[in-house]
């Protein structure tokens, strides 16, 4: 069967890819321990599945009117953008998505033509690059600094910037570096930015996992006109461990919103209804759980930092935000006979059991992510398998 050449020229996820080869492996009966999976390991709270369930029995089961997000979920979305992140939205401004994953698509698609050209820095999110090129667009990747947490400076910023250029993806804190740029580096970034009539698409999913105090600002809080060359994305997935729930969102420009709305009205249809109701639950509920799963996150954050810098060979940042590490483990590579880390990823998987996923999927071969969305237990198991099989 013929496919699409756009279909074609995709990737296919590699964090999805390693997830379902230990998925098959534990399906064997073999004992693998996972550290690849990009979601909590904790039950989504209460208080957000009895709303979900109340809107069901209530029988709020039909399209979502509007498609871009009905109205008290949108007044929910502007209120904690106002609270938590400095930012102030007008509902017309917001559009609910199913996931932050089709917010991400949307804006793309929004925004880039076939040719422009759009910044990436590395390591990136998977997704971002195989959007980018769908839209017929161009990533040009930005090498972060290994030194500084692997993160880039306004002035390697400055130089990838090209009269081609429409778009800056920023994430922070990072999926898969774990690293989360100080306000004071947001403002000096926004200010390269706002130099050059580009767009922001501020990936702020993980805002409120962040440890040991480290600080936070929105791309968009930075300045008036970084507010109005930004798109703030955020969604419950990570926060309120809503993963299956598909429910995203994202706040702008009204004209870049209004180009998303037309885009969703045409594919989905918008967010599932009675999602929506458990969203507006999460943002505008008890909060105790969030605070909650970021403590216990934190804890696995400074662990696994530990455990794996006592591991020869094994460099790493100590992870500020999300829940990843990513070392470098290049220096083990002619330990074990291998070159790259897809191979390195290959061999743990098989001799030690252990799921990790190659940092090639991420655009740096060096180094392999470990989720900790997982429990201690889990945590110490696979590291003492890892390190006997370096040792
Ligand atoms: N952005 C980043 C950086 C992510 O890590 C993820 C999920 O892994 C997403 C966006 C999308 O999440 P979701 O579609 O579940 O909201």
């Amino acid at each position: 069967m013929k496919l699409s050449e756009r279909v074609e020229a995709l990737a296919e996820s590699a964090t999805l890819a390693v997830t379902a080869k230990a998925a098959q492996l534990k399906a064997e009966g073999v004992d693998v321990v996972s550290y690849g999976a990009g979601e909590p390991d904790f039950d989504t709270p209460d208080n957000i599945k009895q709303a979900a369930i109340r809107a069901i029995n209530e029988g709020q089961t039909k399209y979502s009117k509007p498609a871009t997000g009905i109205a008290p979920v949108k007044a929910a979305v502007c209120e904690k953008l106002a609270r938590e992140n400095d930012l102030s939205y007008e509902p017309s401004q917001v559009i609910v998505t199913s996931g932050g994953k089709m917010a991400c698509y949307l804006a793309i698609q929004a925004l880039v033509n076939p040719g422009d050209e759009v910044i990436i820095p590395v390591p990136y999110w998977v997704s971002y690059p195989e959007m980018v090129k769908l839209a017929g667009g161009v990533p040009v990747f930005l090498n972060g600094d290994e030194n500084d947490s692997f993160k880039f400076s306004p002035a390697m910023l400055e130089s990838a910037i090209t009269p081609r250029t429409r778009m800056l993806i920023f994430n922070s804190p990072s999926n898969p570096g774990g690293f989360t740029y100080h306000p004071h580096e947001v403002d000096a970034i926004a200010d390269v930015v706002t130099k050059h009539d580009i767009v922001t698409l501020s990936d702020e999913i993980y805002d409120r996992l962040r440890y040991e105090g480290q600080g936070f600002k929105s791309f968009a809080a930075t300045n008036a006109k970084a507010y109005e060359q930004t798109l703030t994305l955020i969604g419950a997935s990570k926060t309120y461990s809503m993963t299956g729930w598909r429910a995203g969102y994202v706040a702008g420009p009204q004209s870049i919103v209004k180009a998303m709305a037309k885009l969703q009205s045409q594919s989905t249809s918008g967010a599932c209804t009675f999602v929506q109701h458990g969203l507006i639950e999460a943002l505008t509920g008890d909060q105790s759980a969030v605070e909650q799963m970021r403590s216990e996150f934190e804890k696995r954050a400074l662990h696994i930092h530990h455990r794996l810098t006592s591991i020869s060979g094994i460099s790493c940042n100590r992870p500020t935000g999300a829940f990843y590490v990513f070392p470098n483990v290049s220096r083990t590579y002619d330990k074990i006979g291998v070159t790259n880390s897809v191979d390195f990823s290959k061999a743990v998987l098989e001799k030690a059991h252990v799921a990790v996923v190659p940092g090639a999927a991420f655009g740096m071969d060096a180094c392999v992510r470990f989720s900790f969305a997982c429990s201690m237990e889990q945590i110490d198991k696979g590291l003492d398998r890892l390190a006997d099989f370096l040792a």
